[in-house]
Order: C-alpha cells, then sequence, then structure tokens
C-alpha cells in the first residue's frame, strides 16, 4: 500500500475533489497526484501534486504517468449527460478516446488497477424501473448512457482477454456539498439544497414524481475505495456493479427539506432533463455488490438531508 502512487484523472470535478481527499487519507498527499484539463477551484490541488492533462493528449498521459511512476489510475473525466447532449460528437470522443487512452496505456505501463466510473444511465427506457438488476436491457436513450455502456464492454473485454484489473461502479446520481455538480441529470438534488437555504424555494427542473436513485457523497467515495481494496477473486462483475442507496422524488426530497426549513417552497418546471431522467431506472439491485465485496450504504435520505443542510449553512455562514 505504501509504494502505490495514484493518478486520478478528472480530479477537479464533483466526484475528483473529495476522492483526492479520501485517498490522500488513505496514502499520502504526495501519493496522489490530481490531473485535470483545468485548475481545481479552492486550494485543493496545492496540498500535493497536480498536472494540466487532456485524457485526449496519449502523450502527456504517458508522460505524467512516467514522471511519477503511476501504479494506479482512477479516471473519472468525462462529459455528462445534460452536457453531452449539447455537443453528442465531443462527449463520445471524450468518454470513449479518453478510456481507451487510459486502457492502453494501462497495459503498456504495467498499472496494477484502473477504475472507471459508468452510470444507470447505461439503462434505457425498456429496462425494468423498480430495483434494476445487474443484467437487464441495456438500450440507453442519450449518448452519456451510450458510451458508458460502450465503455463497459471495454472493460469486460480488456479483463478476460489482457488481463487488465480495471474496476466499475454503476454510480447514481451522486450528491455531495464540497464540489458543484457536472452537468448531470439528477444536479437538481444538490441545487436544492443551496437555495432552501439561500431563498426557501427552489424551481425544479423534473417533475415532482420523478423517482430517481442517488446516494450521498460519503457513501460513493467509501464503495469505491472497497471496491478497490476487494480481493479480485471475489469479483464476478467486470463491467460495472450496479450499487443502491435511496431513492426519491423532487416532491419526496423537498418534504425532507421542510422537516428542517417548514416554510420552503417548491415549484416545477421540468426541462430537457426530464426526458433524459424517464428513461433510467427509479431504484437500483445491488445484490451482486453486497454479495461479492459487502457493499452496504449508510445513509438514508433524512440522515443525507440534516448533513447537507448543516454543511452548506456553514459554508453560506
Ligand atoms: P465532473 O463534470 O464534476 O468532473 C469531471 C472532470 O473531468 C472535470 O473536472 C473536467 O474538467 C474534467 N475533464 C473533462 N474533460 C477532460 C479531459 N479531456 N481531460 C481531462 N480532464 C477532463 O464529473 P463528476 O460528477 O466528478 O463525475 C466523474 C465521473 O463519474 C464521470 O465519469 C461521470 O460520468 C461519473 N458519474 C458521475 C455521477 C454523478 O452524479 N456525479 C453519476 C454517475 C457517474
Amino acid at each position: 500500500m505504501n509504494n502505490e502512487m495514484i493518478l486520478i484523472l478528472g480530479a477537479g470535478g464533483q466526484i475528483g475533489t473529495e476522492l483526492t481527499t479520501e485517498l490522500r487519507k488513505a496514502y499520502s498527499d504526495s501519493q496522489v497526484i490530481m490531473a485535470d484539463i483545468r485548475t481545481p477551484q479552492g486550494n485543493i490541488h496545492q496540498a500535493g501534486p497536480f498536472e494540466i492533462v487532456n485524457v485526449m493528449d496519449k502523450d502527456a498521459l504517458l508522460q505524467v504517468v512516467r514522471k511519477y511512476k503511476v501504479t494506479q489510475i482512477y479516471h473519472l473525466a468525462a462529459i455528462l449527460s445534460a452536457t453531452g447532449e449539447k455537443d453528442p460528437q465531443k462527449a463520445w470522443s471524450v468518454n470513449m478516446d479518453g478510456l481507451f487512452n487510459v486502457i492502453q496505456l494501462a497495459l503498456q505501463e504495467g498499472i496494477k488497477k484502473v477504475f472507471w466510473p459508468s452510470s444507470i444511465a447505461v439503462f434505457g427506457k425498456r429496462a425494468p424501473k423498480r430495483l434494476t438488476p445487474q443484467y437487464t436491457i441495456t438500450d440507453p436513450q442519450t449518448i452519456y448512457g451510450i458510451s458508458k455502456l460502450a465503455g463497459e464492454r471495454w472493460c469486460h473485454y480488456y479483463y478476460h482477454n489482457h488481463g487488465l484489473d480495471i474496476r466499475s461502479l454503476r454510480y447514481p446520481g451522486l450528491i455531495s456539498h464540497v464540489g458543484a455538480p457536472g452537468g448531470g441529470t439528477t444536479d437538481y438534488a444538490v441545487e436544492i439544497y443551496y437555495e432552501a437555504l439561500a431563498h426557501k424555494k427552489y424551481s425544479c427542473f423534473l417533475k415532482e414524481d420523478q423517482m430517481l436513485p442517488m446516494m450521498y457523497m460519503p457513501d460513493a467515495l467509501r464503495a469505491t475505495l472497497e471496491l478497490m481494496e476487494a480481493p479480485a477473486e471475489k469479483l464476478r462483475v467486470h463491467s460495472s456493479y450496479n450499487i443502491g442507496s435511496m431513492a426519491f422524488t423532487p416532491k419526496t426530497l423537498a418534504a425532507s427539506i421542510k422537516k428542517h426549513i417548514p416554510d420552503f417552497e417548491i415549484s416545477y418546471a421540468p426541462d430537457q432533463r426530464q426526458k433524459i431522467a424517464q428513461a433510467w431506472p427509479g431504484s437500483i439491485d445491488d445484490n451482486y455488490a453486497r454479495v461479492d465485496w459487502g457493499w452496504e450504504p449508510k445513509y438514508d435520505l433524512d440522515a443525507m438531508t440534516a448533513d447537507m443542510l448543516e454543511n452548506i449553512a456553514k459554508k453560506q455562514g
């Protein structure tokens, strides 16, 4: 563990900033290299190594891997669902070529382990909505979902044909008070807390009864580290694991917030993101993850709401 050098690509994003902190706690500041196409907000990148790297640039990736003698890569750089629909070709090329570059480099340079996240966006409207199984119909509607599904197949292919230890989770919508969300369909579930505290009202871009699977960031980070530490022989899924935690609608989330801010008001103005959301699962069956590496979420909706409001209130002073 002490000899590991860990490269996080897309480290300046919503997940990357918090994953950097967690990995630096588990290893040390100098063993975790942040890399992104842009300089992250705040000063997190000053606590340890940071490099500007475009995942499309194979030579730049190779240089960073060799410079730091990287042993593990967390490849988070991507174009997310709502942003992807605005420029599908760019989303396809960043999401696919970026992953392919990382896979090629990992094989060439003998990287021990790679983490790459997939998403509930791999499922489409024909997949069962309730407790969507690990293996079921996958007919994604968005370029984001198409690229994640293709990526999962690349992971599976390179594990079976080249022995690459690449591990993956199908994250649900992730909610956090640290990094800002990056243009996904579940971003409302972060924005709503800020607006509730600042203005006691929020206009939601999804319908009131749109059920979606979600997870609080501390659970998502723990899931990621637990999967990466799990013994290889226990893992049966080499595409991407379903992981579940909570599932709720905007109306239920608003009710949870009202327990703390009774005069909070929510209104609804569904936009193009509603179309994306309605093709996604409502909840997730994560039995493979629970059996194979002991996955168990800790936060439910009310516990998350209490923690989000407390932390955002502190930030807002
Ligand atoms: P984000 O948009 O907040 O962060 C992505 C980061 O990648 C950004 O800092 C961006 O600057 C960087 N990036 C973009 N293009 C790049 C390039 N060409 N080279 C280098 N860096 C580049 O996204 P996030 O929410 O942190 O998501 C990280 C990963 O997790 C993505 O693969 C995403 O698909 C996946 N995921 C996220 C969620 C979620 O709810 N946040 C859910 C499911 C899956």
